[in-house]
């Protein structure tokens, strides 16, 4: 934890300007920095430059100059999707100016202990209920990062007697060094993100990064199930407090009976219950049954949401409540409606294949599943049993339609709609929720669940799931 007094009068850079960039620019602003911020895009493409301006930070955008940052810069706050071969970081690491990014910032600022949650997928929805479980339990709980709001902003508002508690991108945990959360999370690893990353060893080893500073005073919470997840525990020098869906665990949460006997009610009718057990003792947490948000991988966030808040010293008694209240965020497996024995579900925010499958194995019936939209390099094979035994009609959009029918072709899946881009992409996304439509039967699901980025098509996600929502509530 750095003294805050320690910027006052220091010139820092700050490289990107979009939201975490501005977020830095500003509290270092106000903690008596002198701030220049920079960024490629042309002024009219940087919404955050007036702001900025106008509190006295000078704004540099539509290039960068030769000269930034300047020679007696004493940090340079870098956007994390900013590589380290962009010119003015290559400046700044010549110089000697340290470099870091808006997560490292914020862990070095902030007065309250960090929770810090990763993996590849299931990131917001453990954070979200993370966070509703502390606050259920009666801590003072400020929830930021990748999931909205940069940490940044967030840093000096938490308390220190309460939690921050952030959501962490690999990008993100990439540009840090010194970051140290007090309990780490690690849900699980999937190959994505691959087109940065590298490789699958560049992918874990950003990860793995959340846990490099953590001493045995700190928590780790990882997934017992997942095996990347269980190497990397071997090195980890904070407590384990691992969580599992298939095993009972001398320390840890888990579901018992555990689901390694199917996924139905457990073999003797016994309800399935969220248990704690450490030290010895054991404590039973909530039914499964009960939890409000479905699917076996939103069991999985469950059972990592409540190690982190036992871990945060939670009482087991409060969280079966909020448990049981939660219904998921926007855009993850979404319930949208049902018309004529057919149930619509948005899930924009599956923008990998393994989070399509998860998706698509918690829902009941035939699905119709619209995917495809940006092309980061996936032959789409994690979809292949999916192809085969659950999914009726696949409509495909977007760059990757064409790689989604050969997926489908090579699983034996037959029934495939592609849909061509029009002049408009919300019109194609509309037209291919009418062709789902009419494929549709009785008892099937249509589900949006991309598996793609949406990026080749719509700004975002949550651009792209509102106009499925809408389409599927006007047809
Ligand atoms: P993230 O923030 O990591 O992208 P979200 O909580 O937003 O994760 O969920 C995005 C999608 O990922 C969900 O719609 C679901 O398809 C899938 N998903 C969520 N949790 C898990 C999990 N634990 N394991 C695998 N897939 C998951």
């Amino acid at each position: 934890m750095k003294p805050l007094e320690a910027y006052r009068g220091r010139k820092v850079a700050v490289l990107g300007l979009a939201r975490s960039g501005a977020a830095a620019a500003k509290l270092f602003h106000g903690l008596g920095a002198e701030v220049t911020a920079n960024d490629l895009k042309p002024r009219g493409q940087c919404p955050e430059a007036d702001e900025l301006e106008a509190m006295g930070v000078t704004v540099i955008c539509g290039g960068h100059p030769d000269d930034f940052p300047a020679a007696d810069a004493d940090l340079l706050v870098k956007n994390p999707g900013i590589p380290y071969s962009a010119p003015p970081v290559a400046r700044a690491a010549a110089l000697g100016i340290e470099i870091v990014t808006e997560v490292e910032v914020a862990g070095q600022l902030a007065r309250a202990p960090i929770i810090g949650i990763t993996g590849s997928n299931g990131k917001t929805t453990t954070t979200t209920l993370t966070g509703l479980l502390l606050e259920a339990a009666g801590f003072k709980t400020v929830v930021a990062g990748n999931i909205g709001r940069p940490l940044c902003e967030a840093a000096l508002e938490a308390a220190p007697d309460g939690w921050l508690v952030a959501e962490l991108s690999s990008f993100q945990l990439m540009g840090t060094s010194a970051f140290h959360p007090r309990i780490a999370c690690l849900l699980n690893v999937y190959p994505t993100h691959l087109d940065y990353h590298g490789t699958m060893d560049h992918y874990i080893e950003a990860k793995a990064r959340l846990f490099a500073n953590q001493t045995a005073d700190d928590t780790a919470v990882y997934s017992a199930d997942d095996p990347v997840c269980v190497r990397l525990s071997a090195s980890l020098k904070a407590r384990k407090w691992p969580f599992s869906l298939l095993r009972r665990l001398e320390e840890g949460v888990f579901v018992d009976p555990p689901y390694s006997d199917g996924t139905g009610p457990a073999a003797d009718g016994t309800d399935r219950w969220i248990t704690a057990r450490r030290d010895g003792e054991e404590a039973r947490v909530v039914p499964v049954a009960e939890l409000g948000i479905p699917g076996r991988h939103n069991v999985a966030n469950a059972l990592a949401a409540v190690a982190v808040a036992l871990a945060a010293g939670a009482p087991p008694e409060a969280l079966r409540a909020p448990l049981a209240e939660f219904r998921g965020v926007e855009h993850r497996l979404e319930f949208v409606r049902e018309i004529g024995g057919v149930r619509y579900y948005n899930d924009s925010k599956a923008t990998n294949p393994a989070a399509t499958a998860m998706s698509i194995a918690s829902l009941s019936g035939p699905v119709v599943l619209i995917a495809g939209g940006k092309d980061r390099g996936s032959d789409f094979a994690e979809l292949l049993p999916a192809f085969r035994d659950r999914v009726r009609v696949l409509v495909a959009l977007g760059e990757t339609r064409h790689k989604l029918r050969e997926a489908a072709a090579k699983a034996g899946l037959t029934k495939v709609i592609v849909v061509e881009p029009e002049n408009d992409a919300a019109d194609t996304l509309r037209r291919a929720v009418r062709e789902a439509a009419s494929a549709a039967r009785e008892g099937d699901a249509v589900l949006l669940s991309p598996a793609c980025a949406s990026w080749d098509m719509f700004p975002s996600f949550e651009v792209r799931g509102r106009i499925f929502k809408e389409s599927a509530h006007t047809l």
